[in-house]
C-alpha cells in the first residue's frame, strides 16, 4: 500500500494509516457552526508513477497504487463505466464535444458503488460483520447490495421522504432500514449515534475518509478515457460535496502521474431549493432553504464542504444553482438527445451546463457530465 499518511482537511494534522480511522480526533464533528475534521488520504506518488501502467482490470481496483486497501476484495465489480459521446447535445450547446460518464452502469446503478467497493473492502479487512450508512437512497442501496453479496449485515438510515422505489430496493437486498422522522441531516445524526455505539463499520461518505478514494476512480477513469486526455469542464451534482471533490482529486492524481494533460474546471450544481455550497463558494449570503425534488442532493449541512472548496479553488471551478423546472427539462433532453435515462438529481448536470452556456460562450470546449445514477422514483 502506498498510503503515506492521513491529513485533516481542517487543522492539517497528520495521522498514520488505519482502516478504522474516521474523523480527526482534534477537530471531531466540528459542531453546529464548524466543519468536521475530515481526513484526506495521501500517497507516495513517485512510487505510484513507477508502478504504471495500472492493472489490467475492469473495476476500481485497476487503480490499486492509489487506493487505501491491501488488495482487491471479492466485492461486486464497480467502475469501468463508459464515457459516451453526446454529439446532439454538444451541437445544441455549441461545444466541440460533450461526454456522458455513464455511472448508471454500476452494479446497483449508481456512482456510489465505487465508494462502497472500497468501504466494503475495508470492512472485510477490519473484520466487521455489520455495516451502516445514512442516505437519501443511492448510497444505502449500494451498501445494501454489496453487503448482500458479501453476507454482511447492513443497517441503513433514510429520511422520511425516501421514495417507495428506493425502500423497495433496500428491502430486496435485505437491509435493515430505519426510516427517520426527519430529513437527511437527521437521518445522518441517527446513523452516527447508533453506528458508533455498536461499532459497526461506517459507509458515511461524509466522515469516512476512504470512500472518497473509491469515488475518485471516476475522475482517474475519465482522464484515461478522454480523447486527448483533457476536458475543459467536468460537471457533477453537489450534495455533501464528496462526489465532485473526489472526481477533482482523481484528475489531480491523473495529472500528477502524467495521465491527464491538464485539470478541467470543476462545475458543481445544486438545486435552487437547497444550495448552501453555492453561497459558500461565492462568499455570498446563503439563500433560504426551500423545497426541491432533487432529494439526493438536498443536503442543508454539507459535511465535506472543505474538501469540495479546496478542489473548486484548485480547478478555478464554479458552483451553480438551477430551478427544478430546468432540471426536469434537462432530464427529458438527456433521454431524447443523449439516449440516457438519468435520475432527476443527475439531470442537474445538463441544466447547469445550459445555465453556463447562457452566460458564456462554450465554443471549442469539451465537457463531461457525470450521470451519477439512473434510478427513477
Ligand atoms: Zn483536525
Amino acid at each position: 500500500m502506498l498510503v503515506t499518511h492521513l491529513e485533516c482537511l481542517r487543522c492539517g494534522n497528520h495521522y498514520s494509516m488505519d482502516p478504522r480511522a474516521y474523523l480527526c480526533p482534534r477537530c471531531g464533528t466540528g459542531g453546529e457552526r464548524a466543519d468536521p475534521g475530515i481526513l484526506d488520504v495521501h500517497y507516495d506518488y513517485v512510487a505510484a508513477r513507477r508502478s504504471l501502467p495500472f492493472l489490467a482490470r475492469n473495476d476500481v481496483f485497476r487503480y490499486m497504487p492509489l487506493l487505501p486497501v491491501r488488495g482487491a476484495a471479492p466485492v461486486l465489480p464497480a467502475g469501468a463505466t463508459p464515457l459516451v459521446p453526446a454529439p446532439k447535445l454538444a451541437q445544441r450547446l455549441g461545444l466541440a464535444a460533450l461526454y456522458l460518464k455513464d455511472e448508471t452502469r454500476n452494479p446497483t446503478r449508481c456512482l456510489k458503488d465505487r465508494a462502497t467497493a472500497i468501504g466494503a473492502t475495508l470492512a472485510l479487512e477490519s473484520g466487521a460483520t455489520d455495516v451502516y450508512c445514512a442516505s437519501a437512497g443511492n448510497a444505502a442501496i449500494s451498501l445494501a447490495g454489496f453487503a448482500a453479496h458479501l453476507g454482511l449485515r447492513c443497517h441503513v438510515f433514510v429520511p422520511s421522504y425516501a421514495s417507495p422505489t428506493r425502500l423497495d430496493w433496500l428491502n430486496r437486498f435485505g437491509a435493515q432500514t430505519h426510516v427517520s422522522s426527519g430529513n437527511y441531516d437527521q437521518a445522518f445524526a441517527e446513523a452516527e449515534q447508533t453506528g458508533t455505539e455498536n461499532r459497526w463499520y461506517s459507509r458515511n461518505c461524509a466522515f469516512n475518509p476512504f470512500l472518497v478514494e473509491g469515488k475518485k476512480t471516476c475522475g482517474l477513469e475519465t482522464a484515461e478515457q478522454l480523447p486527448g486526455a483533457a476536458a475543459d469542464l467536468v460537471i457533477a451534482p453537489v450534495g455533501d460535496g464528496c462526489t465532485l471533490a473526489a472526481i477533482g482529486k482523481g484528475f489531480r492524481e491523473a495529472l500528477e502521474l502524467g495521465i491527464a494533460r491538464r485539470l478541467p474546471r470543476l462545475v458543481g450544481v445544486q438545486a435552487e431549493g437547497v444550495q448552501p455550497m453555492v453561497s459558500r463558494y461565492r462568499g455570498g449570503v446563503p439563500a433560504p432553504d426551500a423545497e426541491t425534488a432533487a432529494s439526493s442532493i438536498a443536503v442543508r449541512r454539507p459535511r465535506n464542504a472543505l474538501r469540495l472548496l479546496g478542489e473548486l479553488r484548485a480547478s478555478h471551478g464554479e458552483m451553480l444553482a438551477v430551478p427544478d423546472a430546468a432540471i426536469a427539462a434537462a432530464q427529458q433532453r438527456l433521454a431524447e438527445d443523449g439516449g440516457i435515462v438519468a435520475e432527476f438529481t443527475s439531470a442537474v448536470t445538463l441544466a447547469g451546463l445550459e445555465a453556463l452556456a447562457a452566460r458564456e460562450s462554450l465554443a471549442g470546449k469539451t465537457a463531461v457530465l457525470v450521470i451519477t445514477g439512473g434510478r427513477l422514483d
